[in-house]
């Protein structure tokens, strides 16, 4: 086991001890030549690892002070230098005492191999001669040209790299906005898609006569009612509406006239409806209005207003008045004649059949087989 001086910059003197460990050595650790001397004298290590290149005194006068230092067998020295400065310092270390120089990166197993074979040399004798000041001078400039030279090639691969960065940041940038613009135009795309969806979807689902719903739309409205109704334990009622002896409308006054009667009716009901009511054209001058959250008493009172109302619309078509128009409906409740949307719609178709065998122009409710007059 030795004791090992290591004179580096902290962190490289750190990472240098932590490659020596495995050999079981003592190591100590300074960061500048002064500090080196100090630790020498105090430690008397077998060897000192040391950096050409250290602040307030370099490798070569650390190696001329130790050696000056008399009445007492110096430490071996080992010297690192970096690459490029490494061909003009290797006479001028030996000179100074160094045994060997290290290049730098520091390769492991080169490390270890250069320690091991100068701690298992014979000392070299004494006698080397103090190297002339003029050499150690021109070693110096000629080291210091080195570094000024590779300080430039950095310097010029620096400005490169900040070229190329500045040029990868532009292309970013045009990248970014280009994706941006892309991303806007999508979801504008995804919009426009969504209305003319929403679009097409409201047309498909209206009657373009009376601009009600349709059939499809009801039975898609149907279901969702009916779940509703069930979440919040209410009813809900089902007027089924078809207006009397229409066929006859149709002869009497011609197809328009009838057109504008099931217009009319339309129109009427709209006006009488409230806002969660569903009303929808089902077919030929037949009807449906759902009403969401209403009594039997509630659809009752609504189908007898618009049976009296419709009798008394004033219903023209080319100048000429059509009608009086009247209706029958049948009435049917969720969940009292149905126990789901279908069946109530069933229900009230029943019991409009029932209202026309009455004799029409009146209402029918439930399983009631007469009119509630
Ligand atoms: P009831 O009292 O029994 O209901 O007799 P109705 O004449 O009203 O019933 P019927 O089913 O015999 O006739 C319905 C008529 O409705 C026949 C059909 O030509 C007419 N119709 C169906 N759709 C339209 C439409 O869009 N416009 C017009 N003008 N007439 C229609
Ligand atoms: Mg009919
Ligand atoms: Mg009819």
């Amino acid at each position: 086991m030795a004791t090992i001086l290591i004179v580096d910059e902290p962190a490289l003197a750190r990472r240098l001890a932590s490659l020596l460990e495995q050999r079981g050595d003592r190591l100590l650790e300074a960061a500048d030549g002064e500090d080196a001397l100090r630790i020498v004298r105090a430690e008397n290590p077998e060897l000192v690892l040391l950096d050409i290149l250290m602040p307030k005194m370099d490798g070569h006068e650390f190696a001329l002070r130790l050696r000056a230092e008399s009445g007492r067998i110096p430490p071996r020295l080992v010297f690192l230098a970096a690459a490029c400065i490494e061909t003009g310092s290797r006479d001028l270390a030996r000179a100074c005492g160094a045994e060997r120089l290290v290049t730098k990166p520091v390769r492991p197993e080169a490390l270890l191999a250069v320690i091991n074979a100068v701690l298992a040399a014979p000392r070299p004798g004494p006698g080397n001669p103090l190297p002339d000041p003029g050499a150690i001078a021109t070693s110096v400039r000629l080291i210091a040209s080195k570094l000024y030279q590779r300080a430039t090639e950095l310097e010029g691969l620096n400005t490169r790299l900040d070229l190329h960065a500045a040029n990868c940041a532009e292309r970013l940038e045009t990248a970014r906005a280009a994706l941006e613009q892309e991303v806007t135009k999508r979801l504008w795309a995804e919009k426009e898609l969504t209305q003319a969806n929403l679009r097409l979807h409201d047309k498909a689902m209206r009657d373009a006569l009376t601009g009600l719903n349709n059939r499809g739309y009801l039975e898609e409205s149907l279901d969702r009612e009916t779940s509703r109704a069930r979440r919040s334990n209410q009813p809900f009622g089902v007027m089924m509406i078809d207006i009397d002896h229409f066929k006859r409308c149709n002869d009497r006054y011609g197809h328009a006239a009838g057109d504008a009667v099931l217009r009319a009716v339309g129109q009427y009901m709209l006006s009488l409806a409230r806002g969660e009511d569903i009303l929808c054209r089902y077919g030929g001058e037949e009807f449906v209005v759902v009403m969401a959250h209403a009594s039997p008493g509630t659809v009752l009172e609504r189908a007898e207003t618009l049976r009296l109302g419709v009798q008394k619309l004033r219903i023209e078509c080319d100048g000429q008045r059509v009608g009086p128009v009247t209706l029958s409906a049948g009435i049917a409740m969720f969940p009292d004649h149905g126990e789901n949307g279908q069946a109530v719609l069933l229900a009230a178709d029943a019991a409009l059949y029932r209202a026309k065998q009455a004799g029409r122009n009146c209402i029918v409710a439930g399983n009631a087989s007469k009119p509630q007059r």
